[in-house]
């Protein structure tokens, strides 16, 4: 199928651990306004360790929104979100909450790696330098220990020969695995994936998915919004349709996607098979 031209990989990209054994995600009653806008009106999710889930939904939905409540790159407007059991982006005293500083948020986002549409590597550094950078500054990583760790990363995404290459130099799809890799490095214990191949052209799309779908073979857990209906048939342990800042309906990708139970989960998969 879609990944059979992957090699094998030269090792594994190492999750981290959870500390807890309860869920990795767990949102409770999730909302989120812009202005008088309620986006996410009421989200409950539960992403075990280890489990790979797709975000469905049509634009609008509030499905970038809810991810980057995830990673506290937004203020909720109400309930709570915790990734490996610990609170994000806020702490609780007495029946307040209080949003957590900068330091703290920083710490709470370095387990959890995210990948956009658009691969916003740094022009200036190449491939290793873009791998490399995080786990240095943040993590106070030597530069040799990052640089191993780089070029192991490079072949677990099939970029091996591409370590000196700036990212003009590179496709796409490359510029995406990239980006990847540039988040493993951190060691996430979570991934967050926001429509990572829809920036891509169409012939570029399989070499991505192929490098998803090695990292949840290999036990990452991940959260992957995309309209790329054979990944989430082929690779998702669970698939979630959002509509309209609620979820509609949940299972597996064979539930959900051959035996939609609402409407609105109907209509839109048959705009997007
Ligand atoms: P999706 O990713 O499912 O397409 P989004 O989460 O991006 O949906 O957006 C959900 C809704 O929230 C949209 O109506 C969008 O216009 C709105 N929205 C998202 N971000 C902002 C923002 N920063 N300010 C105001 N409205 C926003
Ligand atoms: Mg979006």
């Amino acid at each position: 199928g879609l990944m059979s031209a992957m090699p094998t990989p030269a090792s594994t990209p190492e999750p981290s651990r959870s500390k807890a054994a309860g869920p990795m995600v767990e949102a409770i009653g999730v909302r989120k306004s812009f202005g008088a806008v309620e986006v996410l009106s009421g989200i409950d999710m539960t992403i075990l360790p280890r489990e790979v889930v797709c975000l469905l939904g049509p634009s609008g939905s509030g499905k970038s929104t809810l991810l980057r409540c995830i990673n506290h790159l937004e203020k909720l407007s109400g309930g709570r979100i915790l990734v490996d059991g610990e609170l994000i982006g806020y702490r609780e005293r007495g029946d307040r909450l209080h949003e957590l500083g900068s330091a703290e948020l920083a710490r709470q986002r370095r387990d959890i790696g995210m990948v956009f549409q658009r691969f916003n590597l740094f022009p200036h550094l190449d491939v290793v330098g873009n791998i490399t950078q995080a786990p240095m500054l943040i993590k106070g990583e030597s530069r040799a220990e990052a640089t191993r760790r780089a070029h192991e990363l490079l072949e677990i995404v099939d970029l091996a020969g591409k370590a000196n290459a700036y990212p003009h130099q590179l496709s796409g799809g490359q510029q995406q695995r990239v980006a990847i890799a540039r988040a493993l490095a951190m060691r996430p214990k979570l991934m967050l994936f926001d429509e990572p191949t829809s920036a891509l052209d169409p012939e570029l799309v399989g070499e991505v998915l192929a490098v998803m779908k090695r990292l949840a073979l290999e036990g990452m857990t991940m959260l992957v919004v995309t309209h790329e209906m054979g990944f989430a048939r082929e690779v998702a342990d669970r698939v979630i349709f959002m509509d309209r800042g609620v979820v509609v309906e949940q299972g597996t990708a064979a539930d959900v996607i051959a035996r939609p139970r609402h409407d609105r989960t109907k209509a839109f998969l048959k705009r997007v098979l």
